[in-house]
């Protein structure tokens, strides 16, 4: 079976059994704690959030989905009596932006990248909470009981206003999407703009920090390394130049997919199903020049 498809059948049955033992446990076993008041939070739906408790209030960052949020609001109660006081978005999408409302009526300020928020704005959902507060350019801070966040904004990558969080007291970082430890790129690689993505790499990788939530992980842990960070750019420039090396052998283009193999990443989740969709999509890349683009 599909090593992602299995740990999502095998979620549903730990959810089950958590179900079973009271919601306390399913709360416990989702939290995991990264640094000093720092959690990840994976409860087995194959999207991770991270929440940061200080004595001033709690910081949470990934809604996802009401469901998601509900257990999040209650893993963040198992570990801390603190008010919420902010819900930060990652960026727009709706299948990570999803589930505000949980944190509104929990008394939380919701905040994206004007980017972000525009997107969200534009494109309704029943369950997307249009955040109350937006924030321009490449960095901004929040300050809450002696902790800093910090906010950065790599311009296009993947979405809108992708915003990537770092805590650079305790060295830990939230990546959502442009990484994903263990697993080759998602599916059809839909809304990255590649080029743009190696350059994002490379500026996170300059970014100081020895851990990081990952928003989707294949490694077994919703946490990491900066090595992720690198070894994501590693595949995507392998996986170019065997694409490049099948143009020059005259490959047909239709066969090109099919063709590339990269034994390196043999290991990894998805390689089987998603290599040819990656190759076609960043094949198309190479041969029409990057896209989605515009001008900033
Ligand atoms: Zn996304």
């Amino acid at each position: 079976m599909f090593a992602i498809f299995q740990k999502s059948y095998l979620a549903i049955l730990a959810g089950v059994t958590a179900l079973a033992l009271g919601t306390a446990a399913l709360a416990q076993d989702s939290v995991i704690q990264v640094a000093d008041g720092v959690y990840a939070f994976d409860p087995g739906d194959e999207y991770n959030s991270m929440f940061i408790v200080t004595d001033e209030g709690v910081i949470a960052i990934e809604p996802v989905n009401s469901q998601h949020a509900a257990g999040m609001l209650e893993a963040i109660r198992s570990v801390t009596d603190q008010p919420v006081k902010y819900l930060l978005h990652s960026h727009n999408h709706w299948d990570h932006s999803n589930g505000g409302n949980v944190f509104r009526e929990a008394g939380a300020t919701i905040i994206a990248h004007e980017e972000a928020f525009a997107w969200m704005k534009g494109n309704p959902h029943p369950d997307l909470a249009l955040p109350d507060e937006s924030w321009s350019g490449d960095k901004t801070e929040i300050t809450l009981g002696g902790t800093t966040l910090e906010l950065h904004y790599f311009g296009m990558n993947h979405g809108l206003g992708m915003t990537v969080f770092l805590l650079p007291e305790e060295k830990v970082a939230y990546i959502a999407d442009i990484v994903t430890p263990n697993r080759v790129l998602f599916a059809i690689v839909p809304d990255f703009n590649i080029k743009e993505w190696l350059r994002t790499l490379d500026e996170v990788a300059q970014l100081d920090f020895e851990q990081a939530v990952y928003s989707h992980s294949a490694s077994g842990s919703p946490i990491g390394t900066k090595e992720d960070v690198t070894l994501t750019a590693a595949f995507i420039t392998d996986m170019q130049a065997a694409i490049g090396a099948e143009f020059q052998k005259g490959t047909g283009f239709t066969d090109i997919p099919g063709a590339v193999k990269l034994p390196k990443y043999e290991h990894w989740a998805g390689y089987d199903m998603w290599l040819p969709l990656n190759v076609y999509r960043v094949m198309l890349d190479m041969w029409m020049g990057p896209f989605p683009w515009r001008a900033d």
